[in-house]
C-alpha cells in the first residue's frame, strides 16, 4: 500500500545548458517540447490552486531538463510559495546558473536546492556534463557556494556514481560533509536515459559505496530534512549527512508519496510507468471543469503502480526506460 502521496515533482522544462552522459548524451536526437506546449506559468498555478492543492499536495519540487533556464522561474516560485498550503518547496538543478539566481530565489520563498555535481575534478566534470569549451566545474561550484552563502540549508548535493568514470571520487565527495552542513546523496545509475552507458559501465550498489566510507571514517544512521527516498548516514562527528539512493538495488516503491508533472502538463504516477497519464495542459485547454480535473487526478492516484527496475524487463531499456530523465522530469 503507498503512503499519501503529497509531493508532485513539476518539470519547467524539457531542456538544458548541461548534456550528461547518463541523462541526455550528445548526438542523440531528443524530441523537445515546443515552446508554445509548455505549460505556461499562469495555468501551472491554476493546475496547483485548483486540482493538486485541493487533493492534498503540499510539497513541491522543481526540476527538469534544467529549471533555471526558465526566464520566469523566479516568478513560479513565488507563485508556489505564495500559496498558503505548500508546506515544502525545493529545486533539483545543476547549479550552473546558480550564482546569479540564488539569491533572488531564495527571496522569492524556495525553501530548498538539490544541485548536481557528479565530480570534485573540473576535466572529469566536464567530461560528464559533455562540455568541450571553458570547464563548467568552477561556475557551478561558486553556484553551490552560493546557495549556501544565502540560505539553502540543508544544501543537497547529487552525485550519480558511475563505475570507471566517478566512482573513485566517492571518498572526497563524502568528505564534503565532514566540515560543512552539506548533505551529499550518492544515487545508483539507472538505466533511463543512455542505453550504451549502461550497458557498458553498469552501476554500484549503495552498500558498497557504503563499506569504502565505513572502511574510511566508520558511517553511522542519521537523518535530515526532506530526504525522500534517500538512506541516511553520517561519518561520526561530521557536520553533514549522507544520503544514498538504491533504486536498482532496494525496491522503495512502498515509501514513494510523489507523481510527477511533465514540463507539457502531463502527469504520471511513476517513474517507471505512465499508465494512465493524464494531458492536463490539453484538458484545461478544452474547458474542463476543476472537479473533472481533480476526479481524474484521483483515479490515476489509485493506479500508482508498485514496481522496481528490477522486477520490471530485467533492467532492459524498454518502454519508459527509453526516455531520459530531463524528459520524464527527474
Ligand atoms: N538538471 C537538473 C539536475 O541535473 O540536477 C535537474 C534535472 S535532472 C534530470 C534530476 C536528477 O536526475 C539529477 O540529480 C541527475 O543526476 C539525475 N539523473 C539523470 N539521469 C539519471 C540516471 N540515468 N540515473 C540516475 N540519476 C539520473
Ligand atoms: Fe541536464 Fe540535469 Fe540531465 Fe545533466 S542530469 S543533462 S544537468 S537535466
Amino acid at each position: 500500500m503507498n503512503p499519501t502521496v503529497d509531493y508532485l515533482r513539476i518539470s519547467l522544462l524539457d531542456r538544458c545548458n548541461f548534456r550528461c552522459q547518463y541523462c541526455m548524451p550528445e548526438g542523440e536526437d531528443l524530441n523537445y517540447i515546443l515552446k508554445q506546449n509548455l505549460l505556461k506559468r499562469d495555468e501551472l498555478l491554476t493546475l496547483l490552486r485548483e486540482v493538486f492543492v485541493p487533493l492534498g499536495f503540499r510539497r513541491f519540487r522543481l526540476t527538469g531538463g534544467e529549471p533555471l533556464l526558465r526566464p520566469d522561474v523566479v516568478d513560479i516560485v513565488r507563485d508556489i510559495a505564495t500559496l498558503s498550503e505548500t508546506q515544502d518547496l525545493a529545486m533539483t538543478t545543476n547549479g550552473f546558473l546558480l550564482s546569479e539566481k540564488a539569491e533572488a530565489l531564495h527571496d522569492a520563498g524556495l525553501q530548498r536546492v538539490n544541485i548536481s555535481l557528479d565530480s570534485l575534478h573540473s576535466e572529469t566534470f566536464d567530461k560528464i556534463i559533455g562540455n568541450r569549451t571553458k570547464s563548467r566545474w568552477k561556475q557551478t561550484w561558486n553556484g553551490i557556494q552560493k546557495a549556501y552563502e544565502v540560505g539553502f540549508d540543508p544544501l543537497k548535493i547529487n552525485v550519480v556514481v558511475i563505475p570507471g568514470v566517478n566512482d573513485t571520487e566517492v571518498l572526497d565527495l563524502a568528505a564534503l560533509t565532514v566540515e560543512r552542513r552539506w548533505h551529499v546523496r550518492f544515487i545508483e545509475f539507472m538505466p533511463v536515459g543512455n542505453a550504451n552507458l549502461f550497458t557498458h559501465k553498469g552501476w554500484i550498489p549503495s552498500e558498497e559505496l557504503r563499506q569504502r566510507i565505513r572502511q574510511h571514517w566508520g558511517l553511522e544512521p542519521a537523518s535530515v530534512t526532506g530526504a525522500g527516498p534517500a538512506d541516511v548516514f553520517q561519518i561520526p562527528n561530521a557536520k553533514g549527512t549522507l544520503g544514498f539512493i538504491s533504486q536498482m538495488s532496494e525496491c522503495f516503491c512502498d515509501r514513494c508519496n510523489r507523481m510527477r508533472l511533465s514540463a507539457d502538463g502531463w502527469l504520471r504516477p511513476c517513474l517507471l510507468d505512465e499508465t494512465g497519464q493524464i494531458d492536463l495542459r490539453s484538458a484545461l485547454h478544452q474547458g474542463a471543469s476543476f472537479p473533472e480535473l481533480r476526479q481524474a487526478v484521483r483515479h490515476l492516484l489509485h493506479l500508482k503502480p508498485e514496481i522496481n527496475f528490477k522486477d520490471r524487463d530485467n533492467g532492459t531499456l524498454t518502454g519508459a526506460y527509453s526516455r531520459t530523465m530531463s524528459q520524464i522530469g527527474g
